[in-house]
């Protein structure tokens, strides 16, 4: 009966069986806090302490939630019903429908989607004669967005926290945006968790429902809660205080959406007398992965500070390799090849992951795998060619390509908007029925033929006029250019340049990076079969496969294997976190690396490349500085890693050494080739010819310190360390 206790040690099974009272299980990666978690669910339905219904139970994705639930129905024995446990939202949107007629809305009120909480928003702010143009309505989003994950509806924002946005109107647009929402009967995410909050706050009888209900209250990912999901748990676990929280601050990197490392801190604050346990043991890695794991997040000040040592039974283990590659190509070739070698010795898909900083790097590990014909997903998003920006920008090719594509003209001719709307496309169809023409011919013939007025017909003529243009200049100067201009000129760029959804830049790098595909293909046409041919690819049979996902959706997974590529300042860690966020921001990328390492079970493969391309032309770029902090003794270098290594320790102090925690590093230096030279005597000036090994003839620019700017005949410009160049 108490069998599922047996599989715990001894610091764990306290965690499960100190059922009453508040516990906070405080640990790093691996030691088993969602086991316990889990554990603890079963212990409480077990003992007949409360049943499946009483017990709230809170996870970061659904698929965790889902896999807790076949979890505790496994220990019970037999399915577990009634039961609430899901993600802070699933939850919520339960609770709300409930008692929805408190905050003015009916039980079957729509929940938005962000594309229609900025209409609606846009719509509130026009309807207040705002100028849209000058006040954009996604930065008024993200400040709303804001002040529901702090907790706080309108009458709780006070003037100090209103911005000069809108000259001071912030605040009245809030209120207008909820009026508006409750005029619809809508809730957009953000308020799920606000009105029940506030629900719970301004109704003791239901908060006092629901303490009689909900007799214990089991959080994981405690590290990654904001401020409202806070103030939901507390009211909630203020009536019989049976809370268990687990976390680990060593892994919170979710600020970025309002989460609150210090909610951990205040826990023992809020629940006087609360109990902490901390895990040590760390069941899932070997020994060199977390020895590298724990020297790496060392670095980081703001930390509580906790131990990890190996718990499990056999010792040794591989160490950590580190490959140094020449260029983006050649990491995804070596990733690929990897996981070739691995399945051919038996090794399955499944227990493989390529964790990446950034959504597009997805794309070149897709298109490897794809070639090889191993199976992957992409986890906790869509296939590179899939995405939302990625279809539109293709579709825009394919116009570009063959003029009588309605599909994809369909798709983009009101993206970004035109002012067509719905009857405006009817007359297109109908007109492209009558006619025999395609939609894009009808579109022109609506356009002068006054089927069209206005705004839209004037942003019809100019779309067609682009891609008269566009085809010109694809003749001339080729489809790489062409894409790039043709994304800018009709205004699909800027589109995403102006959304301030937290998505945003990911397309807008998304946008760059199929750039950079084009750029592998000799001709447009040749790109567009490629690219169909990998949809094609796309099978539905479930089975095994390899795990593609960004280190924000990997945690608190595992796997056998990880490949961690990209590791090269700039992108990991992310020069925009470190430019937003300072010193901050650079601790939280390095819990991002700490969560990444911790991921694997067995082998963990970090690679960074010297060359990435951005659009046409290449960069170079240097090892990320978190490749440095890794202990020697639990890693092994591959390539020529040794010797970039001798270089950055004789590069020059502004780049290696004790560098200030944030010290903006150079990009674009040379590292990767010849052998360090002693520091030149004879000066390189302005307008001096040079000579570099891979870039070849150029003219110098600009000469500071020991960096040159040089524009290179054939390579273009670029910013280079004067000791790789020779007078020519
Ligand atoms: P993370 O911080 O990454 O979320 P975690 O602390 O939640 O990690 P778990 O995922 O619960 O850790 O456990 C890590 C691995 O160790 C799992 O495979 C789990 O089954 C195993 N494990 C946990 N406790 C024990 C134990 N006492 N004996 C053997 N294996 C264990
Ligand atoms: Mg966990």
């Amino acid at each position: 009966m108490t069998d599922y206790l047996t599989r715990l040690n001894p610091e764990q099974r306290e965690a499960v069986e100190t059922v009453d009272g508040p516990l906070l299980v405080l640990a790093g990666a691996g030691t088993g806090k969602t086991r316990v978690l889990t554990t603890r669910f079963a212990h409480i339905l077990l003992t007949g302490r409360a049943f499946p219904g009483q017990v709230l139970a809170v996870t970061f994705t659904n698929k965790a939630a889902r896999e807790m639930r076949e979890r505790v129905s496994a220990m019970l024995g037999r399915p577990a019903e009634g039961l609430w446990l899901g993600t802070f939202h699933a939850l919520c949107a339960r609770m709300l429908r409930r008692h929805a007629e408190l905050v003015g809305l009916t039980s079957s009120f729509n929940i938005l989607d962000a594309d229609d909480q900025l209409r609606l928003l846009k719509q509130v702010m026009e309807a207040g004669r705002i100028d849209t143009k000058r006040w954009a309505p996604p930065a008024l989003m993200a400040m709303i967005q804001r002040w529901k994950d702090k907790g706080l509806p309108p009458a709780r924002v006070t003037a100090a926290e209103d911005t000069d946005f809108a000259n001071g109107r912030a605040r009245a647009l809030y209120v207008a945006y909820q009026e508006r929402l409750r005029t619809l009967n809508a809730a957009d995410f953000g308020d799920l968790l606000l009105h029940v909050t506030e629900i719970l706050r301004g109704h003791p009888e239901v908060l006092a429902q629901y303490h009689r209900a909900f007799r214990y209250i089991l959080v994981d990912e405690y590290q990654d809660t904001n401020l409202v999901q806070y103030l939901w748990l507390r009211l909630l676990a203020q009536g019989h205080r049976n809370i268990c929280c687990v976390g680990d601050d060593d892994q919170s990197i979710y600020s970025w959406r309002g989460a609150e490392v210090e909610n951990i801190l205040r826990f023992e604050k809020d629940f006087p007398g609360a109990r902490i346990v901390r895990l040590e043991s760390n069941y899932r890695s070997t020994a060199p992965i977390l020895a590298a794991a724990s020297a790496l997040i060392a670095h980081n000040e703001d930390r509580l500070g906790k131990t990890l040592r190996p718990g499990r039974a056999e010792a040794g283990g591989e160490r950590i390799s580190i490959v140094s590659l020449w260029d983006s190509d050649e990491e995804a070739r070596m990733v690929g090849d990897r996981i070739e070698k691995l399945r051919r010795a038996g090794d399955s898909p499944a227990e493989m992951a390529v964790l990446v900083r950034a959504g597009f790097q997805t794309r070149a590990f897709e298109e490897r795998l794809i070639t090889l014909g191993v199976p992957y997903r992409v986890v906790g998003g869509l296939r590179f060619y899939e995405r939302q920006e990625i279809r539109d920008a293709i579709a825009y090719m394919r116009v570009l390509h063959q003029p009588a594509d309605d599909l994809a003209f369909e798709r983009i001719v009101n993206v970004p908007r035109r002012g067509l709307g719905e009857q405006a496309l009817r007359a297109l169809h109908e007109i492209a029925r009558g006619q025999q023409v395609p939609l894009s011919v009808a579109a022109s013939l609506a356009a002068e033929g006054g089927q069209l007025r206005g705004k839209a017909r004037d942003s019809v003529r100019e779309l067609l006029q682009g891609f008269a243009r566009w085809r010109e200049k694809l003749e001339r100067e080729g489809h790489v250019v062409t894409l790039a201009t043709m994304l800018d000129e009709s205004g699909y760029t800027e589109m995403w340049k102006q959304d301030k959804s937290p998505e945003a830049p990911g397309r807008l790098e998304n946008l760059k990076e199929l750039v950079r595909a084009l750029a592998d293909f000799e001709t447009l046409a040749g790109f567009l079969d490629h690219v169909s041919l990998v949809m094609e690819n796309e099978e539905n049979a479930e089975g095994e496969r390899v795990s593609l996902m960004t280190l924000h959706a990997a945690k608190g997974l595992e796997f056998d294997t990880v490949f961690l590529p990209g590791w090269e300042e700039g992108l990991f860690p992310s020069q925009r976190t470190m430019d937003e966020n300072g010193a901050k921001g650079l601790e939280e990328e390095r819990r991002l690396a700490y969560v990444g390492i911790t991921r694997a079970r067995r082998r963990a493969i970090i690679s960074h490349a010297a060359n990435r391309r951005i659009y046409a032309n290449w960069q170079s770029s240097i090892p990320s500085r978190f490749i440095e902090e890794l202990p020697d003794s639990e890693v092994e270098r591959v390539g020529s890693a040794a010797l970039q290594r001798e270089r950055r320790l004789t590069a020059p102090p502004a780049f290696a050494g004790p560098s200030p925690m944030v010290a903006r590093r150079p990009r674009t230096i040379e590292v990767w080739e010849q052998p360090a030279r002693p520091a030149r005597t004879d000066a390189i000036t302005v307008g001096m010819r040079v000579f570099h090994q891979k870039f070849g003839y150029g003219t110098v620019t600009r000469a500071e310190d020991d960096k040159l700017d040089v524009a290179f005949d054939k390579a273009g410009a670029k910013r280079i360390l004067d000791r790789f160049v020779e007078k020519a």
